[in-house]
């Protein structure tokens, strides 16, 4: 990797739930942000989701009405792939939770993206030394693991696995902090810190519905009455989309081993239904935005 210049421009790679949110943060913070992502509609569905949360914030006295235009200004779509990171001093990769799709992905960076930008993955729970492999520059990838949403949640797990540049990690270091958001540094091991034990609590809490022990409403009423969790382990699946949570407990069951991880019938059937939470209209609840 060459010298590291300062991060100025970065670019995000897949527009969904995740990199929607990671390019409203680093516009909010001051980058100049390009989001781009395979599928053309979602980029205008990602500007508009963009610029709903940044409204909202502007109601509710969060940020100023300047503030959410100069924003916004930061914030450009781009369709072509190569063009989207041929300026990037970061790129921040929030495609979907596959090694092979990643794959893909990392190499178009190495193609296309300046020599000196770092790569980051948003991944859940693949390993990142995985995701580096097929590169000429492992050292270049870190692991940078936003939260849903993104705008609102303060960690950022800052993931390295064994040949991560120095550079790299505190790049991300600092880019986590300018965004107002809180890291912890995590080694690369299945799951990092985070999904390795909150996906053990989803999975049960779906085998416990699957057994008829509760409702999932009042499953999620009782951990976030009984155990204080803001949310209950069900609703935050819908959030987190049920084929995310899936392709997680599936890596985890395979890296990890154990009955714990070992994705239920029930997430595999509403998987199959099209059935993936707020992001179709319905999950384990019903959701009308
Ligand atoms: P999503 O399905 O909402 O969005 C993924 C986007 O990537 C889609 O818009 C899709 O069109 C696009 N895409 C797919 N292949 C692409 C390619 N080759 N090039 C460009 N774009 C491509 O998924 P998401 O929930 O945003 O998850 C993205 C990543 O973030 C996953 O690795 C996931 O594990 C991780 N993550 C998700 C959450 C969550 O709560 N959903 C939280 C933390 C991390």
């Amino acid at each position: 990797m060459t010298e590291q210049p300062a991060i100025r421009n970065i670019t995000v790679v897949g527009a969904g739930t995740m990199g929607h949110g990671i390019a409203q943060v680093a516009a909010q913070s001051g980058y100049h942000v390009t989001l781009t992502d395979a599928d053309p509609e979602a980029l205008p569905r990602a500007l508009a989701r963009i610029a709903k949360n940044l409204d909202g914030g502007v109601a509710r006295g969060k940020l100023d009405a300047s503030e959410r235009d100069e924003a916004l200004e930061r914030l450009k779509t781009e369709a072509d792939p190569a063009a989207a990171v041929k300026e990037a001093d970061l790129c921040i990769e929030a495609v979907s939770e596959s090694l092979d799709v990643k794959h893909a992905v990392f190499r178009s960076f190495e193609e296309h993206a300046p020599t000196h930008a770092i790569l980051a993955t948003n991944t859940s729970s693949l390993p990142v030394a995985r995701i580096a492999e097929p590169l000429t520059a492992p050292g270049r990838v870190v692991g940078m693991h936003f939260f849903n949403p993104v705008h609102i949640m303060q960690l950022v797990e800052v993931v390295t696995h064994d040949g991560t540049d120095d550079d790299a990690r505190v790049a991300a270091l600092q880019v986590v902090s300018r965004m107002g958001k809180v890291p912890v540094v995590v080694a690369d091991s299945p799951g990092f810190a985070t999904s390795r034990l909150g996906v053990v609590v989803a999975l049960e809490a779906i085998r416990m519905v699957e057994q008829g022990v509760a409702s999932a409403a009042d499953i999620d009423r009782a951990m976030e009455l009984g155990y204080k969790h803001p949310m209950g382990p069900l609703k935050l699946t819908d959030v987190v989309g049920l084929d995310v949570r899936l392709a997680i407990a599936e890596t985890l069951h395979r890296e990890l081993g154990g009955a714990h991880y070992e994705p239920p019938r029930l997430l595999r059937d509403k998987v199959a239904a099209g059935e993936l939470g707020r992001k179709t209209g319905k999950g384990f609840y019903e959701w009308t935005e």
